[in-house]
């Protein structure tokens, strides 16, 4: 296997990583009691371990087989059971769920109706519709413990869910937040720009300490979501102030009359210009800000919602 030719990015910040995983490759810690996250360093899921059977939140496939390792590890530890009773979907992409199938049975799937939706278009065995879903909140109440679970609108996706439990102390919400890191590309492949923009505000509405947001290897405090909240305010200001300030007219004037070719090389303009400060006010604070790609994908999604979904896309002809 030829080994492919990475550039030199900068050093990761220390506090971007998480703990080791363990040989089988992965680590499983306690939140707050009996409420545990697990990751392979990249994905992560929790579950609660309840004197009634477990109650597991996501199945990311690359943790797969290990995440019944984990459960069987804690299981034993507490003296309670392994069995999974209840399964929760934080929303339906597959690479947070396709290891779901693995826990059948008496299982009872929850989710929300639109992830139902989706589930059913999208026809993978790999990840079962939920039998119980629900349209704006759902409480569910398992062997003596709680959890609130509510949709707030679109984010990541239409289906995106927030998973609040009161006695941890805990939010477990997917795929906004990176812990540490930057988003990936276009917002981290989010749909709903708008909504995304908004939802650390409403997740930081909850109260917790600790935050499972899906990804990478460690979980998330109230002051991750606040430099990812900045980090994105930062790049909504930094595109306003480029579309004010870079004269489209040259572009096409000197395109005319491939008008594509001047869209190109004005938004191009635009978008280079917005997030080159905000890739160099955060290589160093979040990890992976110097993959100049993910900023400037995450620039042009927020510059053209401020165009299409916010009424600036330019004056009215006369
Ligand atoms: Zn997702």
């Amino acid at each position: 296997m030829t080994s492919p030719d990475l550039p030199d990015y900068a050093p990761i910040p220390p506090g971007a990583l998480g703990p080791a995983v363990n040989e089988q490759g992965y680590y499983v810690g306690r939140v707050e009691r009996n409420l545990y996250w697990v990751t392979d360093s990249v994905y992560n899921c929790a579950f609660l371990a309840t004197r009634d059977g477990v109650v597991l939140f996501d199945a990311p496939p690359s943790i797969g087989g290990n995440l019944q390792r984990a459960i069987d590890e804690i299981a034993a530890a507490e003296g309670v059971p392994s069995t999974v009773t209840h399964f929760v979907y934080s929303h339906h992409h597959a690479d947070h769920n396709s290891a779901a199938f693995l826990f059948g049975g008496d299982v009872t799937r929850i989710g929300h109706e639109e992830t139902r939706r989706l589930l059913t278009r999208d026809d993978d065995e790999a990840r079962p519709l939920p039998d119980v879903t629900f349209a704006d909140t759902y409480t569910l109440e398992v062997g003596g413990e709680r959890v609130e679970l509510a949709w707030h609108g679109p984010n990541h996706t239409p289906d995106n869910i927030y998973i609040h439990f009161p006695g941890h102390d805990t939010l477990m919400f997917i795929d906004v937040v990176n812990a540490g890191w930057v988003p990936i590309y276009n917002v981290n492949l989010s749909e709903d720009v708008i909504g995304y923009m908004g939802a650390p505000e409403i997740a930081l509405s909850y109260p917790w300490t600790h935050l499972i947001s899906g990804h990478l290897g460690r979980l998330a405090t109230r002051d991750d979501v606040a430099v990812h909240q900045q980090y994105i305010a930062d790049i909504d200001a930094s595109s306003r102030e480029a579309l004010e300030a870079v004269d489209p007219v040259p572009f096409y004037t000197q395109a005319w009359p491939n008008m594509w070719a001047g869209v190109k090389g004005h938004l191009d303009a635009v978008v280079e210009r917005a997030a080159a400060p905000v890739i160099e006010k955060y290589t160093g604070v979040l990890a992976a800000a110097d993959i100049a790609e993910f900023t400037t994908s995450t620039t042009f999604q927020i510059m053209q919602s401020y165009r299409l979904d916010r009424g600036h896309s330019g004056p009215v002809h006369p």
